[in-house]
């Protein structure tokens, strides 16, 4: 089976769309379009797959609707036109979204969001519960208080950072470009279409070269880089044209359009890795036996299974999962803070809401979260 097919198969997904594609080149959003991808994405949802959107455009909106000719220099005049704009950009989506019978809900986050342990937990628990509730999650950067992508990226690496959050198997770019080139198609007229590589080779960053147009902000650069981040949990990235028709659809059963720069782990193998690699250990848990076996069989740490909760730590934390012979047989990101998890330690899942007040997670560490040793 081709890296291409293998996409036919997979289960979860993040498209991204930039500022250029999903406003026409600045002249308002561009409806028409923003309805076919629509149609598209409710098609392949229909098929079982999840599908999460990363959506620029909010600044390019918000001009058009405060009369605005030209893009602003100021960085705060660019955040009030993308706050304006947003509301534009959520309308629309959820417009085209329902005529597929399909409901979408705004995700706005920033890249610290994302860093920061416990905000990062939250977010991919909310996301994964939008997903399995079969809606479609509408993500932009929260350009109020960060202005990230508004500098650099145009939320190329947003959308990076979701495929890394959701584990998604493939990251598709849309943009108004065929894909990437081995150099720069307006200078050099020898230019050829990668259809193929590694996202972790090097030389594809030479080969982006500058930044896009004066609409958008990221050119091939920064997604060459989200692609590189995809990769690293295990995601491939498809860079294609928006505007092509049926994009989405052929691009997902596996035909040869665009540039598929693809990772060489899976996601899961991804994860792992970056769990024993990347945590700092911030207290443990000693665990009976049968919380040990449950472990061992796959299954996520319920609070039942810990006898004693060691250390200071807040929600998202990486801990130790202790034997009762002391040896360390597992590390995770855990649901509960310290506090948390002793009140409700050697209890059922049933009773976290009566003893804390809330629910947060029904497993004290998800399997998902954890990596056995
Ligand atoms: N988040 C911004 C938007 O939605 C980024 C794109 C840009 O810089 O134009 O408009």
């Amino acid at each position: 089976m081709t890296m291409r097919q293998q996409l036919a198969d997979s289960h979860r997904l993040v498209v991204k769309v930039g500022s250029a594609l999903v406003t026409n080149n600045g002249a308002g959003l561009d409806e028409q379009a923003i309805a076919e991808w629509a149609r598209q994405i409710a098609q392949l949802h229909a098929e079982g797959k999840q599908i999460a959107l990363v959506s620029s455009g909010a600044i390019a909106a918000g001009m058009q609707r405060l009369g605005w000719q030209t893009r602003p220099r100021v960085m705060h005049e660019l955040q009030a036109a993308a706050a304006v704009g947003q509301m534009s950009l959520a309308q629309t989506y959820e417009s085209c979204f329902s005529r597929h019978g399909l409901k979408t809900a705004q995700v706005l986050l920033t890249h610290e969001d994302l860093a920061d342990r416990k905000r990062y937990l939250n977010a991919r628990s909310t996301l994964i519960t939008l997903l399995e509730l079969g809606v479609v999650p509408i993500i932009n950067e929260n350009d109020t208080v960060v202005t990230d992508e508004i500098k650099f990226g145009d939320n190329d690496t947003l959308g990076a950072l979701v495929a890394n959050l959701l584990e998604a198997e493939a990251l598709i770019i849309l943009t108004d470009q065929p894909g990437l080139f081995s150099a720069d198609p307006r200078y050099n007229p020898s230019a050829t279409l990668i259809s193929e590589g590694r996202a972790d080779d090097t030389a594809y960053e030479a080969m982006a070269g500058g930044a896009g147009s004066s609409i958008a902000r990221g050119g091939m650069i920064t997604k060459v880089r989200a692609a590189q981040r995809a990769a690293r949990s295990g995601a491939d990235t498809l860079i294609a044209n928006g505007r092509e028709p049926d994009a989405l659809l052929r691009l997902a059963r596996g035909e040869k359009l665009g540039t598929l720069l693809f990772a060489t782990e899976s996601p899961l193998a991804a994860r792992q890795q970056w769990l024993a690699d990347h945590l700092q250990l911030a207290g443990s848990l000693l665990l009976d036996e049968g919380a040990v076996r449950a472990l061992r069989d796959g299954k996520s740490l319920l609070p039942i299974g810990v006898v004693s909760v060691d250390g200071e730590f807040e929600r998202g934390a990486a801990v130790a999962c202790l034997s009762a012979g002391g040896g360390e047989i597992a590390r995770g990101l855990i649901n509960y803070s310290s506090s948390e998890a002793r009140r409700i330690a050697r209890h059922g899942t049933q009773e976290i809401e009566a003893i804390l007040g809330y629910l947060d997670e029904e497993a004290l560490i998800h399997r998902n979260n954890m990596v056995l040793l």
